[in-house]
């Protein structure tokens, strides 16, 4: 039995990579769940995970990533560590050398938004990078921020601040939440905190 209409293999990718969009992913899973031969082609693409493991710490810039991606991550064997503080409040947070993926989870209310904004800041609250536009499901109640696992390995104890911002129709800014990760320079040795 050979498929009448096989999925792309960059759609594949993206699908493994969570960056669809829902409706494209769903059709894609719906797909799946009958197609063997797709399916087997889709294990191919989780195949080159050494790739994506490579990428991963490779990347230097903070970026929203979706739970789909995690899913897959874990699945393909990466290790997450995942940090979720309270809206207002903070969070004591480190990387170990094993670690593949950092993730900070924001959580947030965003039914009423029509666009989120999403800065990080420095200790003192000044913006260092702003992602603008950031993929979010309104039905969702956090959104999730992947800190390059490279530079946090290297980089020393320090605080970080991130913000959400939502737009409105007349586009005026809100502030959503504020969370503050107080970061502790990763140490030498296997389980070091
Ligand atoms: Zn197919």
């Amino acid at each position: 039995m050979s498929c009448a209409n096989p999925i792309d293999a960059p759609v594949l990718a993206d699908y493994w990579l969570g960056a669809l969009r829902d409706r494209e992913e769903e059709t894609v899973e719906e797909h799946l769940l009958g197609c063997d031969q797709c399916g087997a082609r889709l294990r191919e693409v989780i195949a080159l995970a050494e790739g994506v493991r490579k990428l991963a710490r490779a990347g230097s810039l903070p970026m929203v990533v979706s739970d789909a991606f995690l899913e897959r991550a874990a699945a393909a064997g990466l290790r997450v560590r995942e940090y979720a503080p309270p809206p207002g409040g903070s969070v004591q947070c480190t990387v170990t050398a094993e670690d593949d993926i950092l993730v900070g989870r924001l959580a947030a209310n965003f039914s009423a938004a029509k666009r989120v904004d999403l800065c990080i800041c420095d200790d003192r609250g000044f913006e260092q990078i702003r992602l603008r536009d950031i993929p979010f499901n309104s039905a969702a109640g956090s959104v999730i921020l992947q800190q390059p696992i490279t530079y946090a390995k290297a980089a020393p104890s320090e605080t970080l601040i991130a913000r959400l911002f939502a737009f409105d129709d007349s586009g005026r800014e809100r502030l959503l939440g504020e969370y503050t990760f107080n970061h502790t320079r990763t140490l030498p040795g296997p389980g070091a905190w």
